[in-house]
């Protein structure tokens, strides 16, 4: 049996629509603050896209554009005029920024309401209360929303994340700890992988390693969620075999058209969420 597809780019899609029909409805419009420093192409590219959406559906932007010697004085002076400036709603600082400048300090000064990424150490400590207010990181969340549109089952289930960067895998395990799944968490450093994954129900990968993961090593039946996105001779590819793989699984995410639209989805709901926030909507 060939698995159903995980269509994040239909669903995506949906979500920008509805939420277009509410900014429509706004006199004001929300406003969201993109930085982008440094001249990394791949982060140029993710910026054009995340500005067209917001757009498209009616949020303003503001692109604040620094080459690589940026300082952190200068980033840290224009995160503090932002917080401040009332028109502005959420902050979006492109990652990863060039190499000398202290992520994390800047990071941490994104006042939290503003923060639509979510990576502020304030809505972290939400996420893991398992609150409501948590703004949730834009990836992470794209993926419960696709797994939750599809009416996956999460309680009792074995989920392993392949990955435990802050931006997916940590984030991703507590949302499915949350759900009551039963989650380990693989790294570089975890032996056995092939077995871990042998047992998972739910497999999300986000570990940036090509095609690392083949349909024999999956359980039958499994969902998979593939995170990654890699290149193989200039082609688009995720971190698991899809052809392979998606003649196991019941559920499966292609790449492209899987996690990617899902992301920039959610950021635009965060930071329509934060608009509402503000202004006690
Ligand atoms: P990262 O480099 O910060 O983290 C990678 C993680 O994978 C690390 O925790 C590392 O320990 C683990 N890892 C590496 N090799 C491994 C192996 N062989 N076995 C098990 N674990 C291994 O990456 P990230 O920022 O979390 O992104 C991961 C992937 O997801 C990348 O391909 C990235 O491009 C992609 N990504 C996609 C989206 C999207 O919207 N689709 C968003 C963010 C990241």
């Amino acid at each position: 049996m060939t698995a159903n597809i995980l269509n994040g780019k239909e669903l995506a899609l949906s979500i920008r629509q509805n939420l277009k029909q509410q900014v429509d409805a706004l006199t004001n419009k929300p406003c969201l603050a993109v930085v982008l420093a440094g001249d990394n192409e791949a982060s140029k590219i993710y910026v054009k896209n995340k500005l067209k959406a917001a757009e498209e559906i009616g949020i303003e932007t503001s692109l604040f554009l620094f080459d690589n010697d940026v300082t952190q004085a200068e980033l840290e002076n224009l995160v503090a005029r932002l917080n401040e400036d009332k028109k502005i709603n959420g902050i979006m600082l492109q990652l990863p920024l060039p190499d000398k400048i202290d992520e994390k300090a800047i990071l941490n000064m994104i006042s939290p309401e503003k923060d639509v990424d979510g990576f502020h150490p304030y809505n972290i400590g939400l996420l893991q209360n398992n609150s409501d207010n948590a703004v949730i990181a834009a990836t992470p969340k794209g993926i419960i929303r696709l797994l939750e549109n599809a009416n996956v089952d999460f309680e009792g289930k074995n989920a392993l994340v392949i990955g435990r960067s802050q931006i997916v895998g940590k984030p991703v395990a507590m949302l499915l700890l949350n759900k009551n799944c039963t989650v380990t968490v693989a790294h570089s450093k975890t032996k056995n992988l092939e077995n871990l994954v042998a047992q998972a129900d739910i497999l999300v990968s986000a570990c940036g390693c090509p095609k690392l993961i083949k349909g024999s090593w999956i359980k039958q039946d499994a969902i998979i969620v593939d995170v990654g996105i890699n290149r193989i001779d200039g082609k688009l590819c995720g971190d698991v075999d899809f052809d392979s793989a998606k003649e196991k699984a019941k559920l499966i995410t292609p790449v492209p058209g899987g996690v990617g639209p899902m992301t920039i989805a959610m950021l635009l709901e965060n930071t329509f969420l934060a608009y509402k926030k503000q202004n006690k909507l």
